[in-house]
């Protein structure tokens, strides 16, 4: 590896394994369990971690190895583990790092599962969370207890694509010696870097934009070395490990991240502006907007405003089902961050079973509809929400 750091882009496409005896450009896929060991001195230097070396896939394999360091060198990090999924990531570095009795402050709008983690599974190990709505974080420090160990967020939030003060978390987790865990999924390490801002360590959904295709879950926690070391012992014990095939598909969709994330961005926007100015839309969030409420903490902390964009139809729940059955190139589908632009109506969808009060608790209201915009032609893209706003 390079001593001297290079470019993000440039970064991302030569941080690579040695080559091996057969001078490979591209870094090949090493599916193997296992690895050998020359001797039985060398097999015991291995366990002792007297050598760096790899042992067994479950702890270290080449191919996550070179995905990890990629996330690490974009992130400012000084270690991370790769898992199957991003809430693989999420589980376990919670469970590595809290003990029972422990509290966790944490941001109300969160992904779904992370929410359940807290509210169904945290508390059967005496581990519970107190949360702030996102435009409350003055109420943050009234939540903190000596038992607070955590503070957790998300920026852009999903599905209302709110925007969190990474600064001033830093500053509270700094001034209460918290550990600040920032999940980082839609920004990608491109656009927003939370270690800058004080996050002791950053989760990624790689599932998402990372990947970019569609194609395989993945997930990752980037950050300080003495707690990646405990969440690495953890996750070398309970097995939530990356596959090497899903790593190596990772790997190299990192090196398009800044070409795809810039794509995205530029389609979003011009999406944004369109549905700003559309008459049976209410109200459009996009990070980048100046109508964003916090579009100046966006503008300090983003480098572009991602490619999640929130808005509300006219005339609530009825008109959200009417809008998603009339679109037909966007896809309707769970995932986000796809080349494929996807449309949801989350009331009538993921978050159906809660009631209007819990739903506006998220800033979820009836008419909210979100767009993972995509890499098709934004005129194709603006086209097809144009008709279905207008059936
Ligand atoms: C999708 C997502 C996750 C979970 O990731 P999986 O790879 O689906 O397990 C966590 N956080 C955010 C913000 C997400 O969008």
């Amino acid at each position: 590896m390079s001593e001297e750091r290079k470019q993000f882009e440039t970064e991302a496409i030569r941080t690579q394994l040695e080559r091996s005896d057969f001078l490979e450009h591209s870094t090949p896929l090493y599916l193997t369990s296992s690895f050998v060991f020359e001797d039985a001195e060398d097999m015991r230097a291995s366990f002792s971690e007297e050598k760096e070396r790899n042992i067994y896939s479950r702890f270290t394999n080449p191919n996550t190895s070179e995905f990890v360091e990629k996330i690490c060198n974009m992130e400012g990090a000084e270690a991370g583990y790769a898992f199957a999924t991003g809430m693989a990531a999420v589980f376990s570095t919670f469970a590595a790092l809290l003990d029972s009795g422990d509290h966790i402050v944490s941001s109300r709008s969160v992904f779904g599962s992370t929410h359940t983690l807290f509210t169904k599974y945290l508390p059967k190990w005496n581990i519970t969370t107190s949360y702030f709505k996102v435009e409350e974080v003055d109420r943050i420090e009234s939540l903190i207890t000596p038992k607070t160990k955590i503070l957790y967020a998300e920026s852009p939030t999903n599905p209302a694509v709110d925007v969190l003060d990474l600064e001033l978390l830093g500053n509270i987790a700094k001034k209460h010696n918290l550990i600040l865990i920032i999940d980082n999924c839609f920004a990608t390490p491109y656009l927003q870097q939370p270690i800058k801002f004080g996050a002791h360590l950053v989760i990624h959904s790689a599932t998402k934009l990372i990947d970019g295709q569609g194609r395989v879950l993945g997930g990752v926690t980037v950050g300080q070395a003495d707690l990646l070391r405990e969440i690495y012992l953890f996750s070398r014990n309970t097995g939530p490990a990356l596959s090497p095939f899903n790593a190596w598909v990772l790997s190299k969709s990192l090196e398009t991240l800044a070409v795809r994330v810039d794509k995205h961005c530029e389609n979003a926007l011009k999406v944004a502006e369109f549905l700003e100015g559309h008459p049976n839309v209410n109200w459009v969030k996009y990070p980048f907007l100046k109508s964003h409420p916090q579009y100046q903490v966006a503008k300090k902390q983003m480098k572009l405003g991602g490619n999640i964009v929130a808005f509300e139809v006219k005339g609530g729940i009825e008109a959200g089902r009417k809008f998603l059955n009339a679109i037909k190139l966007c896809s309707l589908s769970a995932n986000l961050g796809d080349t494929r632009s996807i449309v949801t109506h989350p009331a009538s969808t993921t978050h159906s079973k809660l009631t209007e009060a819990d739903r506006l608790e998220v800033s979820i209201t009836d008419g909210l509809v979100r767009i993972s915009v995509g890499l098709e032609h934004v005129d194709d893209i603006i086209q097809d929400l144009k008709q279905a706003l207008e059936q």
